[in-house]
């Protein structure tokens, strides 16, 4: 009997493991058809500026709207698009998308700053600068307002082809940040040699903020080093007026998380900076 029972356990382990590939081959499938099916969407989450409380800039997060599964978040789908080689398309498509959006709110008297992610793929590819200018002249958006994210580690895998591209798309005029900072590992060096603008705080430095003073140590000495650096700081993931409160004192640039805004779809957003715009000139 017990014998048996063991036998139904593999058997078991081995049919989730049979879910779980063919879950994730279908959703690559699914993936292919959906640049064209028009399932991506971006969503906007604001970035407020702690010395005057104003919005001025917005982060591009994607969305996969999946016609059976609803919309599927890109933690499950962003891994997915790496391996396969997608993400170049669909990152292109993204960075196209950000701008048209940019441009529009711009006739609507909306000025502010986008960032987009880009992927270690991405970053790695040959033609990426040229195709990011292509797409601000195309929508007459500059340079200067998109900021092109890359996380840590894409950064630091190979870091001197890394600062090849970095002086590439500087050049070009587009701003630079490193995104998810802390989860990586960064040299000095290397963080005194990139041409950056900004440097995001991973979220799970500021998630202990108001109640861990190593957490703010290492805020601390990371606001103090971007000040030196001409750096600005960007707390992600702010959740509690207390974290807010916390991070102003600590000499955080921007905070950005649900506190402040959850993303959200395009005229949500605009109706959002559009507020914030007015009670900012009454204040
Ligand atoms: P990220 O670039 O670090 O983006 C911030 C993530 O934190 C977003 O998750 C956002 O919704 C979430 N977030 C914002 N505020 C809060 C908060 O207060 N609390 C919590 N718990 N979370 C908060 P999202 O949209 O699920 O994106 C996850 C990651 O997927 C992004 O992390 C980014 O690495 C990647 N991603 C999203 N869009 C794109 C894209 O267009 N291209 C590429 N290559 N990657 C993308
Ligand atoms: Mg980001
Ligand atoms: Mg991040
Ligand atoms: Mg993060």
């Amino acid at each position: 009997c017990r014998y048996h029972t063991a036998n139904q356990r593999v058997m078991f382990y081995q049919d989730v493991e049979a879910f779980d590939d063919s879950n994730a081959l279908s959703l690559e499938n699914d993936l292919r058809k959906a640049l064209g099916n028009q399932e991506f969407f971006l969503v906007y989450q604001p970035q407020q500026q702690l010395s005057n409380g104003q919005f001025i800039g917005v982060e591009a997060l994607l969305r996969w709207r999946h016609p059976m599964r609803g919309v599927v978040s890109p933690g499950e789908f962003i891994p997915l698009l790496e391996e396969s080689g997608l993400i170049i398309d669909v990152g292109d498509w993204v960075a196209g998308e950000a701008c048209r959006q940019l441009a529009q709110w711009q006739t609507e008297g909306i000025e502010v700053a986008m960032a987009i992610n880009i992927s270690a793929r991405q970053f790695e590819q040959a033609g990426l600068a040229k195709r990011l200018a292509q797409h601000v002249a195309e929508y007459g958006v500059k340079p200067q307002q998109l900021e092109l994210e890359i996380t840590e580690s894409t950064a630091m895998s190979n870091p001197e082809a890394t600062l090849a591209t970095l002086y590439e798309l500087k050049k070009l005029g587009f701003k630079l940040a490193i995104d998810d900072f802390g989860t990586g590992h960064s040299s000095y060096e290397y963080l005194l040699r990139f041409p950056l603008d900004t440097l995001k705080i991973d979220r799970s430095f500021i998630i202990d903020v108001a109640e861990a003073r190593q957490n703010r140590a290492i805020v601390r000495s990371l606001t103090a080093l971007c000040q030196g650096l001409g750096l600005k700081t960007v707390a992600e993931g702010v959740e509690t007026q207390r974290q807010r409160d916390y991070l102003d004192a600590l000499d955080v640039d921007d905070v950005q998380g649900f506190l402040l805004a959850r993303p959200m779809e395009p005229q949500a957003c605009l109706t959002f900076l559009r507020k914030q715009a007015k009670s900012a000139v009454v204040n």
